[in-house]
């Protein structure tokens, strides 16, 4: 099992320390413990952890406004524990980017299969953002590539493959990729010759 590092945010010592317990029995690392929204914030921006379970009710900030401000900047997995299973709040939670929510008093047999449930989703995230991020450069570059062979075609009076044979030329001469030869076509910079 991956060692995930855990923020615990609760107002009230015996749930933080019921908590604490809970998880170094399953051998997760606890990376902080805070007792109200703002700390959570603050910390959780510092120690970037990798899921954070948070009590809904504390004082100075709630824990849905807190998940709120901690989402917008980070894309750490929440769990929110509420006394209270109340549509309105679920509702809420939901808005907040919460990644799912437990009723007191939580379980072992409720908080493990959560946890792993949130880090596995929160994994599936990352590998989609990943691959959007790797789509969206081939993508720049494909359309990069196309509008350079269009100068060279205008420049050189050249049919479209002709175009694109010199520009494969010319990367495999330089040993530079076709982006980079397509970058320093539509930066204008001396390569016709
Ligand atoms: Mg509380």
């Amino acid at each position: 099992m991956m060692k995930h590092r855990i923020m615990i945010v609760d107002d009230d010592p015996i749930t933080r320390m019921d908590l604490r317990e809970m998880l170094i029995d399953e051998g997760y690392e606890i990376l902080k413990e805070c007792k109200n929204g703002e700390e959570a914030v603050e910390q959780s921006l510092k120690l970037l952890p990798d899921l954070i379970i948070m009590d809904v009710k504390m004082p100075i900030l709630n824990g849905i406004k807190a998940a709120k401000i901690i989402r917008k900047k980070l894309d750490t997995a929440i769990l929110l524990l509420t006394a209270y299973s109340q549509r309105e709040l679920i509702e809420e939670a939901k808005n907040s980017g919460v990644t799912a929510y437990l009723v007191k008093p939580v379980t072992e047999v409720d908080l493990i299969p959560a946890i792993e449930i949130a880090m596995s989703q929160k994994q599936q995230f990352e590998c989609l953002s990943r691959d959007i991020q790797f789509l969206k450069k081939k993508m720049e570059n494909r359309r990069l590539i196309e509008m350079a062979k269009g100068k060279v075609m205008e420049f050189m009076m050249m049919s479209e493959e002709e175009a694109y044979q010199w520009m494969r030329d010319y990367s495999m001469k330089n040993r530079v990729s076709l982006g980079t030869v397509a970058d320093l076509i539509l930066k204008q910079q001396d390569v016709y010759n």
